[in-house]
This record gives structure tokens, C-alpha cells and sequence, in this order.
């Protein structure tokens, strides 16, 4: 990633994309994290790609961030014909949990993969298939199945979606699957996981829970797609290290209408907080079929990039589309222009930091960035432990290069989701402070950063050794002592 890229893009690996050659291939043209969707496949699976990223992050020197995304509660049809079932307008359905379990009439009978479909669903509930492209409606409620109405039909095929956009369910966020998937990812090093269906902050403090107990360091992602998480986006933001706006889920289990305005109260939320913003789903649809994308995809894509997102998120674009390649360059384009014609002015930043208490990080952030814009220094350069004083200087959106210089991977690594944020790992930081700089002057140089003569601004803590104890700003010529 060049210095001057702000916007990250993370791309989900599927069959399109998970050969040696193809993520080389996403990486040159501006791929920063891989997402694995652990609604699909084996562990075995991921466990092939992970290594691969890991090969290529020490061949390449790239810092690529690993996103393992838990599937929660998702809630499936079981099995059936491999033609499908037709199911016709106002025509009636049973809708089962048990698949041995026969009504005895010509009804036809959907199996559901879900143990308290019957507890957690009364009469007149409204059901959608597939994406919300079929609709039921429940007339009625027996021990043993639910009688449905249906109010829009169409093919339905095994293991498609079920939601129920109106009612809280019983099952909830982490689920033992998850909780199993969770300690694979723990074991191979994830970077960053991100929770589906969460509906309260406890959901994702169950997550960082079990993180804690194993003695990682992994950031948690809560996926927004629930209308009660949109309700308790305030104590769900709270406990995150991010968030993602989840299109696909939250366009059927709330208002489709309101997507964009929830996006730009989640991002903007996010963004006053600096915790990470993700922008994800359907935003280069057409490309999973077609070489170029739509206009209305294109405009989509700034536009997430105006409301605030550190990153964007490609699905089955790069998952399972014919131009997952030209999906990543395309989109890294669409960032570029807007990057360049973003201006300095993010001012509602600010505005709310009014009302907000600083803390000395906070303080030293902004001052960071108001001094590189006022002396137009080359780039500003964090000397960072836990990464939180250079997100906290994202969270200004400065116009000038990031660089976060710091001696841990996981922070290394956890960086690579921030907006602006270029990253160095150095082996250790050095006691003395002006020893430190020195070794961040060369190493900036090596990578072709900064050179002799430039203006840059440096944040740092002193003692250098303690998270958490940034506390100093220093104007520095490169080298000069
Ligand atoms: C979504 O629903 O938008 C999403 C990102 O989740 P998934 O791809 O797991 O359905």
C-alpha cells in the first residue's frame, strides 16, 4: 500500500480467489484484509488460505490483515428436492423443525434448521426467504409446526435464509458453533473477528470474553444486520473495536428503505468514537457477472467513502465472481479519486468533540494532525504499542500520510483495517527516545517513506515502553538529530 492510500478494502475469499496466484493478484491492486466467511466451507478450508496469507505477508514484507467472520444465529431451510419447491401466492406451507416430522396432508412441508422455531415464533409473524425475495405470514401455531400463508412466492432451494425481521429470538450471538470457530481462529492468528446477528453489547463482550481467556490480542467487529442492534448501536459501539454496516442481512431484517440512512448514523457514530467502520455488501454486485461495474455501484462506493468508512467490503465479487481481480482495482480506483477530492474539512469530527471530554491522547491527536497540516509536513509517524494513539489520529482524518511505527505484530497487523494507516513493525522500541527516532528516520527511509530533509511529525510516549503513555509531539527535520 502506497502512503498516501487512505480507504482499506477487504476482500471475502472464496473459490474465485483463494489460490496462491489470486491473492498475490488482489494484493497488487490494493487488497488490505481477507475476510473468511465462516457461514461456509471447513475449517480445513481456512486453514489452507490462512497459511497461504501468512506466506505471502513473509515473502512480500505486506501487511494483510486476517477478518474471521462468525456466522451466529443464521437460520437455514434443511434439505430439499434438489429442484427446489415451488411456492405459489396465497397457497399454505408448514414450516417444520424437525425433518422426520410429516403433517399428513398434501401442504408441503419446509424443514428449518433452527431447534426454537416453534418457542420463538407466534401467529402472525411475518417470515422471509432468500434474501427477503419470498414471504410467509404464520396463521398458525400447533407443538409440532408452523402454518404459513404465503404472501410472495417464488423457487425456494435448501439452505437458503430465513429471517424474521419483527421478532427477537431466543437463540443468540455467539453460538456454540461460533464459540468452536472462534477458538480455530484464536489458535491460527486471526487479526480481527466479526460477529453476525448481534442484538446487544453483552453479545460481543461474550466474544472478547473467550479472547481474554485464551490470552489473545484479536480486535471485535460487531456486524450491524439486526434492527435491535441498530436500537443499541450507543452500548454496542461502547465495547467494540469496530463495526460493519452488513447491508445484505440488515436490508431484510429492518426497512431496506432506510439502509442509507442507518449507514450514515452507524459510520458517523463509529467515526466520533475512532473505532473501525465497515461498509459491506453488494457494492460491486454487477461484478461477480460483468467487467465493469454500474454507475449507481461506483456512486455507491464514494459514497461510503464520504460517510466515513475506514474500509469497504467486497462479498461475492471476489468470493465467487468471474472479475474478482478487476473488482479490487476498480474499487481501489473509485477510492483514489475520492480520496484526492476529499479536502481537509471533517469538521462534525470536531464539532461533537465539543460536547465530548478530551483525554491527553485525544489532545495529543489533534494536535498532531493540526501541526502537519499547518507546517505541510511530509507525513506524521506514530510511535505506537497498543495502535490506539494512531487510530485516535485517524480519527482526525488528517490529509497527510499516517505511519504507525510500532514493535508488536497484533498491533502491526490490526492496523492494516484503519483508514490512512500505513504500518512499520520494528523488533523492539529503545529506551532512549532520541534513539528510537533515529532507527524510525532509517527505517522510514529504507521503505521510502520519508527522506533526508523532510518535515515530519511524531507522536510518541516516553517512557517508551508502556501502552497507553503517549505524551509527547515532536517537529523533527529527517535526519537531524
Ligand atoms: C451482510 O449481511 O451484509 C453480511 C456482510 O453478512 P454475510 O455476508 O455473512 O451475510
Amino acid at each position: 500500500m502506497s502512503i498516501n492510500r487512505k480507504t482499506k478494502i477487504i476482500c471475502t475469499i472464496g473459490p474465485s480467489s483463494s489460490s496462491l496466484d489470486k491473492l498475490n493478484a488482489l494484493i497488487n491492486v490494493g487488497m488490505n484484509v481477507v475476510r473468511l466467511n465462516f457461514s461456509h466451507g471447513t475449517h480445513a478450508d481456512k486453514l489452507e488460505i490462512i497459511n497461504r496469507i501468512k506466506q505471502i505477508r513473509k515473502k512480500r514484507n505486506k501487511n494483510i490483515g486476517i477478518l474471521q467472520d462468525l456466522s451466529g444465529p443464521k437460520i437455514r431451510i434443511g434439505d430439499l428436492p434438489d429442484y427446489g419447491i415451488q411456492l405459489k401466492a396465497d397457497s399454505l406451507v408448514h414450516l417444520v423443525q424437525d425433518s422426520c416430522f410429516k403433517p399428513g396432508s398434501d401442504i408441503p412441508v419446509l424443514p428449518v434448521k433452527y431447534p426454537n422455531l416453534i418457542k420463538d415464533v407466534p401467529k402472525s409473524a411475518r417470515i422471509l426467504l432468500d434474501d427477503g425475495l419470498l414471504e410467509l405470514h404464520v396463521e398458525k401455531r400447533t407443538k409440532e409446526h408452523l402454518l404459513c400463508r404465503v404472501i410472495h412466492g417464488g423457487l425456494l432451494k435448501s439452505h437458503k435464509g430465513i429471517n424474521f425481521p419483527d421478532l427477537i429470538l431466543s437463540e443468540r450471538a455467539p453460538t456454540d458453533k461460533d464459540i468452536e470457530d472462534l477458538k480455530f481462529g484464536i489458535e491460527h492468528g486471526v487479526d480481527f473477528v466479526a460477529l453476525s446477528f448481534v442484538q446487544t453489547a453483552d453479545d460481543i463482550l461474550s466474544v472478547k470474553k473467550e479472547i481474554k481467556k485464551a490470552g489473545a490480542h484479536i480486535s471485535v467487529i460487531a456486524k450491524l444486520e439486526r434492527a435491535t442492534a441498530v436500537k443499541n448501536l450507543d452500548s454496542i459501539i461502547e465495547v467494540s473495536d469496530g463495526v460493519m454496516v452488513a447491508r445484505g442481512d440488515l436490508g431484510i431484517e429492518a426497512d431496506l428503505s432506510m439502509i442509507p440512512i442507518y449507514q450514515k448514523q452507524i459510520l458517523r457514530k463509529s467515526n466520533q468514537k475512532g473505532i473501525i467502520s465497515i461498509t459491506a455488501t453488494q457494492m460491486l454486485d454487477s461484478m461477480i457477472r460483468n467487467p465493469l461495474p454500474t454507475r449507481a455501484e461506483v456512486t455507491d462506493v464514494a459514497n461510503a467513502i464520504y460517510d466515513g468508512s475506514d474500509a469497504i467490503m467486497l462479498s461475492g465479487e471476489t468470493a465467487v465472481g468471474a472479475y474478482p481481480v478487476e473488482s479490487v482495482h476498480r474499487m481501489r480506483k473509485i477510492a483514489n479519486h475520492v480520496e484526492d477530492n476529499l479536502g481537509l474539512d471533517r469538521g462534525w469530527v470536531r464539532e461533537e468533540e465539543k460536547e465530548s471530554n478530551y483525554s491527553t491522547e485525544m489532545a495529543l491527536a489533534r494536535s498532531v494532525c493540526e501541526a502537519a497540516e499547518l507546517l505541510d509536513a511530509r507525513c506524521i509517524v506514530a510511535h505506537t504499542i497498543s495502535g490506539r494513539t494512531a487510530r485516535l489520529i485517524s480519527m482526525y482524518r488528517p490529509n497527510k500520510p499516517i505511519i504507525a511505527v510500532t514493535p508488536l505484530k497484533t498491533t502491526y497487523y490490526q492496523l492494516s483495517l484503519v483508514w490512512g494507516i500505513f504500518s512499520i513493525n520494528l523488533p523492539k522500541f529503545e529506551n532512549d527516545f532520541l534513539e528510537t527516532i533515529a532507527i524510525g528516520d532509517r527505517v522510514l527511509k529504507e521503505r521510502g517513506c520519508v527522506q533526508d530533509g523532510d518535515l515530519i511529525v511524531i507522536s510518541a510516549g516516553i517512557p517508551a515502553s508502556s501502552p497507553g503513555g503517549t505524551n509527547v509531539m515532536k517537529l523533527h527535520v529527517v535526519g537531524s538529530d
